[in-house]
């Protein structure tokens, strides 16, 4: 099958396109949307010197083919890279001998969500003009998913974005990247109560028949497989850049970790023909992910929370795409280790999968008092600022051999955005970037509900009827 066909990790659903892969989300039988094989990158797809679209072009125009409108991922492209500072779009930083930083936060919320994010919603109104449908897509989230997906379909026609978060437990930054944009499209409720009740409203409402009379209805997570190939570009980037200062040796990439889904779309570049000697998932506190890859259990935990909060997840959605590929796109298999899983809590992986997964990724998890060592060392080794997620994957990335080529970590959000977590390490606070400044107190907008599932389908109806 070609790249452009999508089937599901279950094995259940009719194979699809992207534009429908990109409007449903998750796919009908419960499984999530892989593209039917890998394309194969040129090999000058990662010379030195290559524009940053001009490489997410030629990564990406295989998954899609005609099945957009003509010029859909150029209008995406032009819209995204617009939105970033600098010319390199994700600029790779050299912090020492054989160790680098792929700088991903110089977007409009300044974390690295808005690469993907920005991408998907452009291509996800485009498909809808071209079919004369209208979206209504709603998320939980703890802080930078919610910030990312206000900013990316703020104003976008056909598209109504719904953001519940739980009241007072984001950070004011954060609330305000959400609350106070003048988008009449976005809705974002304050939840009484915390993370996972936002989460329980949001499964609530997806599976609220009334609600898609209308309009199409899905969620912004990052089992869309459009978020995970607007991810793909920035790997195939990183090697250009090395390439730019004569390092031609492939490197290891080391990718702080929640969802699996940053990690995920680097995997998919190296089947795709990039230059990777290895991909190490760099977990926090919340380690199922290191667990299963290193004892062989993949084993439900309760939650904690972490200064890297963006990946404080304990059951990550993506790791059902490493099973599928890892089993040699085996989907009775993945179906049934996810389906024991959800029984069970946990599942034992079988070993020749164990090992297959193993060839793909290791995995490290940082804990707290190492994190804020390594913002420490950071600062004091290379005058870096980072943030607590740029933390963990640092940490795992200093403890990766160089002798056969380069490690890059994955900066993944700009450290004011966690300046609660770095000042007290550090002694001050990290300079806000621009689109953190302007900011300002320009007026919020944001309803508060409580814990409700009558409550949040109320307030839902009230919006988008
Ligand atoms: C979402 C996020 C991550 C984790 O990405 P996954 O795709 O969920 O693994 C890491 N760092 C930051 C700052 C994030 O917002």
């Amino acid at each position: 099958m070609t790249p452009d066909r999508y089937v599901s990790t279950r094995g259940n659903a009719a194979p699809t396109d992207f534009p429908e892969a990109l409007l449903r989300g998750i796919a009908p039988d419960g499984g999530l949307y892989m593209p039917g094989s890998w394309p194969t990158l040129a090999a000058d797809a990662w010379a030195p010197g290559r524009g940053y679209a001009d490489m997410a072009r030629a990564a990406m125009v295989p998954f899609i083919r005609d099945a957009l409108p003509a010029g859909a991922l150029d209008r995406a492209l032009d819209r995204l890279i617009a939105g970033f500072a600098p010319s390199a779009v994700t600029p790779l930083v050299r912090l020492e001998d054989g160790l680098f930083l792929l700088e991903l936060f110089h977007g409009p919320t300044a974390a690295f969500k808005d690469l993907a994010m920005q991408l998907a919603a452009s291509l996800a109104s485009e498909a809808l003009a071209a079919s004369g449908e209208t979206l209504t897509l709603v998320t939980a989230t703890s802080g930078d998913t919610g910030a990312a997906a206000v900013a990316a379909f703020a104003n976008q026609p056909r598209i109504r974005l719904i953001v519940l978060h739980p009241h007072e437990r984001v950070s004011a930054v954060q609330r305000r990247q959400m609350t106070t944009l003048d988008a009449p499209n976005v809705l974002n409720l304050a939840v009484r109560g915390d993370f996972d009740d936002c989460q329980r409203l949001v499964k609530g409402l997806l599976a609220d028949e009334t609600l898609r009379a209308h309009s199409r209805f899905s969620s912004v997570n990052s089992i869309n497989w459009a978020r995970l190939a607007g991810q793909i570009p920035y790997y195939v980037s990183a090697v250009s850049q090395l390439a730019a200062m004569g390092e031609t040796r492939a490197p290891v990439f080391v990718v702080p970790t929640g969802n699996f889904g940053d990690a995920f779309a680097g995997i998919a570049a190296r089947h795709m023909g990039l230059p990777v000697a290895g991909f190490v998932a760099a977990v926090n506190a919340n380690d199922a992910l290191a667990r299963a890859i290193n004892e062989g259990v993949y084993a439900r935990k309760a939650a904690v929370e972490t200064a890297s909060v963006s990946m404080d997840v304990q059951a990550p959605s993506n790791f059902e795409r490493l099973v599928f590929e890892a089993s040699g796109r085996d989907s009775a298999l993945t179906a049934g280790l996810f389906a024991d899983f959800a029984r069970h809590g946990q599942v034992a992986l079988p070993a020749e999968l164990l090992a297959a997964l193993r060839a793909e990724v290791s995995a490290v998890s940082v804990d707290e008092a190492t994190t804020r060592m390594e913002i420490a060392h950071a600062h004091a080794s290379w005058g870096q600022v980072v943030c607590p997620h740029t933390a963990v994957a640092l940490s795992a990335a200093r403890g990766v051999d160089r002798s056969h080529g380069p490690v890059i970590a994955l900066a993944t959000a700009h450290p004011a955005k966690f300046g609660r977590d770095v000042a007290p390490v550090l002694g001050f606070d990290p300079d806000p970037p621009r689109v953190i400044r302007e900011l300002g107190d320009r007026p919020e907008r944001f309803e508060v509900i409580g814990a409700d599932a009558d409550e949040a389908l109320a307030a839902v109806k009230a919006f988008a009827p």
